[in-house]
């Protein structure tokens, strides 16, 4: 029986497109997810996708017990790609202890089978956030963390710390945690991509969205910062390049590429564009009107932030390829799926 990878969140955003990219790769797939923040349906088009469809279990990871009954049952596991978490900040700072429970105890409990089971490595899903607005740019894996700006940030620097401290003592096992810039776009296939339950926090969804009908118009926060257009400045990542990173990272803890057993580094494109700048690539890519308004700040955002991708280029050996009008193109096209528009 070949040794498969347990892919925690993997109906979810990008831990479906990195199943995807799992199984086209040759690897078997395990998903755990509690459907809190995803459609069982994910599993038909992954499977539409790449002919195999993964295997399945409903429960939540922050349950100590059912994710020791869990590593009890599947006993091939390998490695471990840990997506499964609370993800909105503006929610995290009204809900901190759900936060704080549900993403360390997930992280604890996986760790502990980890030790009890003997798997042997994990990829942890964790953020730019953990630079906070950084003294300079771009940010290289050098750039020291800053406190978190949030209950979520903050849950994924501890996590870090918890990953670091644990491999420091367990030597045998390895854990790499990819600091993601910020994720966008759809498998090109148009069947699988982001689904916000309710209004979209983010901006590519809050647009795709409103290209499509469903919102008003788009909100662009801030047209007085420190940018040359005065909007906030990100790195945009395709999601289908950042799944591949995850295969790239899997494919080093299993070949023992690994510099040490807990290892950091960041998944960005390297380029920052700024908010007006997306807008305007959307408008030309797709052809559609989008109506938008400037408005005040969005409490608790940084001005600008973007990679310095050397180290995962060189180290890593994982570049992105996809351009932003390509991705762009992919986002609207699961929008216009979903929606069933033309
Ligand atoms: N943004 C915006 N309007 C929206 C959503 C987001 O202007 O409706 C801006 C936001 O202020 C930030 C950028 O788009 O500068 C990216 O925001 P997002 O929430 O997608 O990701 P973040 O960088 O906050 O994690």
């Amino acid at each position: 029986m070949s040794k498969q990878i347990l892919v925690t969140g993997g109906t979810g955003y990008i831990g479906s497109h990195t199943v995807v990219e799992l199984q086209n790769s040759g690897f078997d797939v395990v998903i755990v997810d509690d459907l809190s923040n995803s459609q069982i349906e994910v599993l038909d088009n992954i499977e539409k996708i790449t002919g195999i469809r993964p295997a399945f279990e409903k429960f939540d990871l922050s349950d100590s017990v059912l994710t020791d009954q869990f590593f009890n049952k599947y006993t091939n596991i390998e490695a471990i790609i840990h997506f499964a978490a609370f993800k909105a900040v503006g929610e995290s700072v009204q809900k901190p202890l759900e936060y704080y429970r549900n993403n360390i105890n997930s992280l604890l409990n996986l760790l502990t089978g980890m030790k009890k089971y003997g798997v042997k490595h994990m990829v942890f899903s964790s953020s730019c956030t953990v630079y906070g607005q950084p003294d300079k740019l771009p940010v290289t894996e050098a750039t020291p963390r800053k406190e978190a700006e949030s209950p979520y940030g903050n849950t994924k620097a501890i996590c870090e710390d918890i990953m670091r401290d644990f491999c420091k003592t367990n030597e045998d096992l390895n854990c790499i945690a990819l600091r993601y810039f910020n994720p966008i776009g759809a498998h090109e296939s148009g069947l699988i991509g982001e689904f916000p339950v309710g209004v979209p926090n983010n901006l590519v969804p809050f647009i795709t969205q409103t290209a499509a009908g469903l919102r008003e118009e788009l909100s662009i926060f801030g047209d007085d910062y420190d940018t040359p257009d005065g909007t906030a400045i990100r790195d945009y990542i395709n999601v289908v390049d950042l799944a591949k990173a995850h295969v790239v990272a899997i494919n080093r803890l299993i070949e023992d590429k690994k510099k040490s057993n807990y290892e950091f580094f960041n998944v960005g494109t390297g380029e920052g564009y700024s908010v007006m700048q997306l807008v305007k690539a959307f408008i030309e890519v797709t052809g559609v009107d989008l109506k938008y308004k400037i408005v005040g700040r969005r409490g608790g955002d940084i001005e600008k932030i973007w990679a310095d991708t050397t180290y995962g280029n060189t180290e890593l050996g994982w570049k992105s390829e996809k351009t932003l009008e390509e991705t762009l193109a992919s986002a609207w096209k699961w929008e216009k799926n979903v929606r069933g528009l033309n």
